[in-house]
């Protein structure tokens, strides 16, 4: 992958646009024809001709582009947000009847869109550990359509074996559908070991700079074909062209935002990992995760993303350190300059309601750009305060 040439050069036909080296941002809703038989050609063919933005605009044509080079895909297509990408990508694929074997604690809202939405329009859904290869296998049931996974996922980063799987359901039929946010195309490309649809939160790493929330999937010719004439024009949930635009201001720093995260992130868990008050460190980057040779294998740099376990006697304490930290900021969306904190036990209605699902003592990190060694010494005084 000549990844300066996608970032800097692919899809920017700069001699249209005098020359500007930053493309021209087309805020339009609207494309005009010179005549009627130009506009009764075009409007077939909306995915290559643009005739109003919900279908194709210039802007975000080159950032589609640069995307799916990335993900070494034939095509991309970009919405206003990860949910709405997630959401076209799996009921493009669906019918009432299906049923989907999907990873255990995907991200909240691919979940709920399982259990409630499709739900409703009569599709099941059986979870699995990511671990458990020979148990997705074993899950599998005559109208199995989809396989919908997440590596890792967003609290536990546990793997999936993508090869592993995709050897399970290619002969079966069974299309694959993963979300890549955590790792992002430079970190995996699952489409390398047979997954069929790559989806991602743009809100993360690819926009960077926690300003934009946009979403992705980068797929086959035929599928993206299929999702564009359905659910991207059907639902509309599209990005906006300026969102586009920032995207593709923040794509031109992907590899070396994504290098510092990850580097700040290993330099960060490392302290972590030798600190007393630390139980555990859950970090796919670091040689203590116990699938740490499959993450070797199938995702390069691991990004800034981790969790820990704390050696706390109760929520209470866990809230404490949360609340101590000075340079971290208590927010959910990672993937941006700003270093975050995120104890589970904020995402339960009350300290009595906890997910009975993940550890109470789990406490989520992500490492932004800023110095490490300043993000360790607030570490170190907010871990000295607790008892
Ligand atoms: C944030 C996130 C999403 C949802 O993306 P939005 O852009 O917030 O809709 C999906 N998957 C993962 C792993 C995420 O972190």
């Amino acid at each position: 992958m000549d990844l300066s040439y996608i970032l800097n050069h692919l899809g920017e036909e700069r001699d249209e646009y005098h020359g500007a080296v930053s493309p021209p941002v087309h805020q339009t809703s609207n494309f005009a024809f010179a005549s009627v038989a130009a506009m009764r050609h075009a409007l077939p063919h909306e995915q290559e001709v643009s005739f109003y933005t919900r279908g194709l605009n210039p802007t975000t044509a080159i950032l589609c582009q640069k995307l799916a080079a990335l993900e070494g895909t034939d095509g991309a297509l970009a919405f206003a947000s990860g949910a709405a990408a997630i959401s076209a990508a799996v009921i493009s694929q669906l019918q009432a009847g299906d049923h989907v074997v999907c990873v255990q604690k995907p991200y909240g809202w691919a979940e709920k869109l399982f259990n409630q939405l499709l739900g409703r329009y009569g599709v099941t859904v059986t979870y699995v550990p990511a671990a458990d290869t020979a148990g997705i296998e074993v899950a599998i049931q005559p109208n199995t359509r989809m396989l919908y996974l997440e590596s890792p996922n967003s609290l536990t980063f546990e793997l999936v074996d993508l090869e592993a799987v995709c050897a399970i359901t290619k002969p079966r039929g069974i299309v694959t559908v993963i979300d890549n946010s955590y790792a992002t195309p430079l970190g995996q490309q699952p489409a390398k070991w047979g997954v069929d649809i790559v989806v991602h939160s743009a809100s993360k790493y690819l926009g960077g700079h926690s300003d934009v929330v946009a979403g992705v999937v980068c797929s086959s010719k035929a599928i993206i074909k299929q999702i564009f004439d359905h659910e991207f024009m059907n639902l509309g949930g599209i990005a906006a062209p300026w969102t586009s635009a920032l995207l593709l201001r923040s794509l031109r720093t992907l590899p070396v935002r994504f290098e510092r995260s990850s580097q700040s992130g290993m330099q960060v868990a490392e302290y972590l990992y030798n600190h007393p008050k630390v139980q555990r460190l859950i970090y796919p980057g670091h040689p203590s995760h116990p699938q740490y040779a499959l993450a070797q294998k199938q995702m390069g740099q691991c990004g800034g993303l981790f969790s820990i376990l704390l050696d706390a006697q109760d929520v209470t304490e866990i809230e404490r350190f949360a609340d101590k930290l000075q340079r971290f900021l208590l927010a959910c969306s990672w993937g941006g300059h700003e270093s975050l904190v995120l104890p589970v036990c904020a995402l339960a209605a009350s300290p009595e309601q906890l997910n009975p699902h993940l550890p109470w003592n789990l406490v989520r990190l992500y490492i932004g750009l800023e110095d490490p060694s300043v993000l360790i010494a607030d570490l170190e005084q907010a871990l000295l305060d607790m008892k």
